[in-house]
């Protein structure tokens, strides 16, 4: 199955940009994904192709018309009725590996990249879109967002990452930092790879992996490390609960 990607923006020529090379640009290459990019403007009802207009109460920039992005959104909707709708916005709640995993299961994703200063936000009441924002930080449109959306969900396709990882062991997978990756030289400019990782000894390479999984959390992102000591503490008491359940 090909994942759908489905872009509406004023910048097509934005796309494939950098998903054009490298393990994303393969993988379009092989169709294990599609890429359409739906040019806003095209949907402007007026002859001056207006995609914008001054912000109701005053102030700077300019808002995206909410019937200019409806029939744009329609048109996508029309051609990928079962692919969820994001709206890329800082207002958005954040991108998770967790939210790219479910898309990148699924038929495939349509992307409404904004501009200037964002979106009437009545596009959100009157259509079913999702809000998604990629971080606490301001860019300058959507189409940045999208692409680094797009290349989180394509590289867990199906064949993209090849035998390499299946990316279970990485940062977030498991609600956790991902631990230290080292290579040769053995030594350089007098630092040296931790002694274990040539032991040899799979479990005790394994045992230090997951250590310093924790500390790098716990000590870099506090918050995913109480995050990941509640689903931790709540799964355990759900397990004894069960077996308490069943007399045990
Ligand atoms: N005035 C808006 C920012 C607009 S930035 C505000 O303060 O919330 C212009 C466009 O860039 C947005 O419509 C959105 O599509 C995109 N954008 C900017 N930052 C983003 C982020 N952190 N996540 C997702 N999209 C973002």
């Amino acid at each position: 199955m090909t994942f759908a990607a489905t872009i509406l923006t004023l910048y097509p020529e934005m796309f494939p940009g950098p998903l054009g090379i490298s393990l994303a640009g393969r993988a379009l290459e092989e169709n294990r994904w599609s890429l359409a990019t739906v040019q806003i403007r095209d949907f402007a009802a007026d002859k001056h192709r207006t995609v914008d207009d001054t912000p109701a109460g005053g102030g700077a920039g300019m808002v995206l018309k909410a019937d200019v992005l409806a029939s744009a959104i329609d048109h996508a909707r029309a051609a990928q009725p079962d692919a969820p709708v994001l709206a890329m916005t800082p207002r958005g709640k954040p991108i998770s590996q967790a939210r790219i995993r479910e898309l990148a299961a699924g038929p495939g994703v349509t992307i409404l990249c904004g501009r200037f200063e964002g979106f009437d936000e009545r596009i959100f009441e009157g259509r079913d879109v999702e809000e998604v924002s990629v971080g606490d930080l301001v860019l300058s449109g959507g189409e940045p967002a999208a692409l680094m959306l797009l290349d989180a969900c394509i590289r867990l396709l199906p064949g993209v990452m090849g035998a390499a990882s299946s990316g279970t062991e990485e940062s977030f997978e498991q609600g956790l930092l991902e631990y230290p990756h080292y290579t040769r030289p053995q030594e350089w400019e007098g630092r040296t790879i931790p002694e274990v990782l040539r032991s040899g000894d799979h479990a005790k390479i394994a045992a230090w992996r997951k250590a310093m999984s924790e500390d790098h959390t716990r000590l870099r992102r506090p918050d995913l490390w109480e995050r990941h000591c509640g689903v931790r503490d709540r799964s355990a008491s759900g397990a004894r609960r069960e077996n308490e359940d069943q007399g045990q």
